[in-house]
């Protein structure tokens, strides 16, 4: 019998809730947590390194594997022009069979559904700006969207914040060192209890 003990830290959250900069300082605080890579047909970008950031395949390499039943989950995100991501059956297990903790950046319905594939390994983070208006004043301070693209980007995070409700737990990022501790108790009731 495999001893699982590695657990699968999921974390979702609204465009522009901050959640790559909290991900980025909780895996410098904890070395022992590693970032997980999804296969994704959108295009690489420079800084990006295949195999560390994503794979990047074709569109057709990424429906083999959804015929393979090889992805956990996959999504389209539409916010990417459409482009397909998803989690590697197999990477995941291979990690959890060593043992290791994985962070799982992902759209908040594969996070709900990674969730509900790994019951028992997983802790689902959602991370939320501290309120519309603040993101609202953000988006128009930031002067690169027109008032009806920040209507209808309120609007989704609105409906993104609902689902986000289902998440085991929440972190308002209001600044950054409240955010990362916030995260950092959660991790210690949950995968360092033990
Ligand atoms: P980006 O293209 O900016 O790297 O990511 C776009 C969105 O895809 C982000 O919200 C990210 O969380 C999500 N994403 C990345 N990998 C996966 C994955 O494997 N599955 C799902 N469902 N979403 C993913």
């Amino acid at each position: 019998m495999t001893l699982l003990s590695g657990k699968l830290i999921i974390v979702a959250g609204p465009s522009g809730a901050g959640k790559g900069t909290i991900e980025s300082a909780i895996m410098d605080k904890y070395q022992d947590i590693q970032f997980s890579v999804s296969v994704t047909t959108r295009p690489r970008r420079d800084y990006e390194i295949e195999g560390e950031h994503y794979f990047f395949i074709t569109k057709a390499e990424f429906l083999k594997k959804v015929e393979n039943n090889e992805l956990v989950e996959w999504q389209e995100v539409y916010s990417k022009n459409g482009k397909l991501y998803g989690t590697l059956r197999s990477y995941i297990d291979n990690a959890l069979e060593q043992g290791k903790h994985l962070l799982l950046d992902l759209d908040i319905k594969g996070g709900m559904n990674m969730k509900k594939a790994y019951p028992e390994q997983s802790v689902s983070i959602f991370i939320e700006p501290p309120s519309l208006d603040v993101l609202e004043q953000r988006l128009i301070k930031r002067g690169t969207d027109s008032p009806e693209e920040i209507r209808i980007r309120l609007d989704r995070t609105a409906e993104e914040m609902e689902l986000g409700q289902q998440f085991d737990h929440k972190v308002v990022n209001t600044n950054l060192v409240d955010a990362v501790n916030d995260f950092s108790e959660i991790l210690t009731q949950t995968i360092y209890c033990q």
